[in-house]
């Protein structure tokens, strides 16, 4: 065995992407400008940003990018319903302008401050918490972890992870969902709209089982073209069950960090998507810049 050979074998950041970020323009706590900051002291080729239900942060992602020598590809991540799982899908090189497109990132949107609007009616009627307080921000999109921030600020929790972890949880009286799409119809969507969708964090603790083979199968026969399989939140066991689901598939295979500045503790670059998969995804795209 030549030790030089394997050296020169193993991945180099130069070839590898980080495809799932999220700024300001969401629930992130960085700017976009930030985040290609952080890519480029790590020596990746490039990321995507992709915020939920907005491409707002995408310009200034790609200028930070062009003047840290870095490629962008632009995304945003979307949150549907596929056959009673909450299924989050990720789009790359969609066009957000797309009538149809645009019509459904509105919906998400609106629907996400709707959601977030009764989490804190209902918290305001046993806590000093109002609206002015989580949106203080002066953010469009506001999700839970602004609330949980807001709980924070006014001392009600500690930190973030117990917001989480007890008045935020989905088992909490405070809790609220937001109306949702069909994953089939956002994937369908994202392909007239000439993205790639790519199904997000399938093997993510939280989702507490794995897809299963015939509903990915129906993900794949609307347009689904990849599966971000590489993620810190993953579960080994749901890891390995969705290995051998996904491996019958022709599927692109990603993997990304879901970077959300602090009070999360995924960093950028942790999990990385190789530079070959971002050529593939970029040909499949309408958006080739
Ligand atoms: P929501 O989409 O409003 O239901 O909130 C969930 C989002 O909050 C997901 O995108 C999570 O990745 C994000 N998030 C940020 N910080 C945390 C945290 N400390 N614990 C759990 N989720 C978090
Ligand atoms: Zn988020
Ligand atoms: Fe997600
Ligand atoms: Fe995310």
């Amino acid at each position: 065995m030549d030790l030089r050979v394997i050296i020169e074998n193993m991945p180099s950041p130069q070839d590898r992407y980080d495809l799932h970020t999220h700024s300001r323009h969401s629930d992130g706590t960085t700017t976009p400008a930030e985040i290609a900051k952080l890519a480029a002291g790590l020596g990746l080729a490039g990321f995507a940003l992709t915020d939920h239900d907005t491409a707002n942060g995408w310009d200034e992602a790609r200028e930070a990018a062009a003047e840290h020598g870095l490629d962008f590809l632009p995304g945003f991540e979307m949150t549907t319903m596929h056959r009673g799982r909450n299924t989050h899908l990720l789009a790359y090189g969609a066009d957000p302008q797309d009538d149809e497109m645009a019509a459904l990132l509105n919906l998400l949107g609106g629907a996400r401050q709707r959601r977030a609007e009764r989490m804190v009616e209902k918290l305001a009627q046993d806590f000093d918490i109002t609206w002015e307080d989580v949106a203080a921000v002066g953010i469009r999109a506001i999700g839970r972890p602004h609330i949980a921030d807001a709980l924070v600020r006014k001392g009600i929790v500690a930190d973030r992870d117990t917001a989480f972890a007890t008045l935020l949880s989905s088992k909490s009286p405070y809790y609220a969902y937001a109306e949702s799409v069909k994953t089939v119809d956002a994937i369908r969507i994202v392909c007239a709209a000439g993205g790639v969708p790519v199904l997000a964090h399938p093997a993510a603790k939280r989702n507490r089982s794995v897809i299963t083979p015939a509903e990915l199968e129906q993900l794949i026969a609307a347009g689904l073209l990849g599966v971000e399989m590489d993620h810190p939140e993953n579960s080994p066991e749901l890891l390995t069950e969705l290995q051998r689901t996904v491996a019958d598939f022709p599927l692109l295979i990603t993997g990304s960090s879901d970077f959300h500045g602090a009070g999360k503790i995924n960093r950028v670059g942790e999990e990385t998507t190789a530079a070959e998969t971002v050529l593939r995804i970029r040909e499949l795209a309408r958006i080739k810049h």
